[in-house]
């Protein structure tokens, strides 16, 4: 069962991570589905976690995480795309992302600085440049070893989205999945175009 597997993701993910889902989940549903969510959160041993005191600093179990996404599809109806929204959102909401990227003087820099953020929030998984080609206002992220399910890569999608705009300072940031390891690819990739 799907379940089963996700709940044997190994790894660790910053508080954030969760506190931004949960908030943006509360903001985007009725009261009614948040509750409906919360039940089948807590049959799964995920207990209380709306009313835990999550720390943003502090590590926690990366298949609350990998639950959490995967839920909103099977209780809340979520799409891919509605998972890409909330992956944008809270990247643009991310203070921690913005101080970060904002030491980075040019696009190259920044997006070496991605890799390092990637480390800061998430324990498993390597986020790597695959190819800066600035010319043509492109950059290609390589993501290994990270495989927990195709609705994590449209978060991942999502948030890479935002920060792409954040680093670029424009708004035409464009992002495709070019490879992922749920289509047969060894690693995912991440293709951000910008004009
Ligand atoms: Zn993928």
């Amino acid at each position: 069962m799907e379940i089963k597997k996700i709940k044997k993701t190994k790894g660790k993910i910053k508080g954030l991570v969760i506190k931004g889902i949960l908030n943006y989940i509360k903001t985007a549903e009725s009261e009614k589905n948040v509750e409906k969510f919360q039940k089948a959160l807590k049959k799964e041993g995920l207990k209380d976690v709306f009313d835990k005191k999550i720390k943003s600093f502090e590590w926690y179990p990366l298949w609350w995480y990998a639950i959490l996404i995967f839920k909103t599809q099977e209780i809340l109806g979520w799409t891919e795309d509605d998972v890409f929204q909330m992956g944008y959102q809270a990247a643009k909401r991310s203070l921690m992302a913005k101080i970060f990227l904002k030491y980075f003087i040019d696009i190259k820099k920044a997006a070496q600085g991605g890799k390092q953020h990637w480390k800061q929030i998430i324990s498993t998984g390597e986020l790597k440049i695959k190819k800066t080609d600035l010319k043509n206002k492109k950059i290609v992220f390589k993501l290994e070893n990270f495989n927990i399910h195709p609705l994590v890569c449209a978060d991942i999608k999502g948030y890479m989205k935002s920060m792409g705009e954040f680093i670029v300072g424009k708004k035409n940031v464009n992002i495709k999945e070019t490879k992922c390891v749920f289509q047969g690819d060894p690693y995912h990739e991440f293709e951000v175009v910008w004009k």
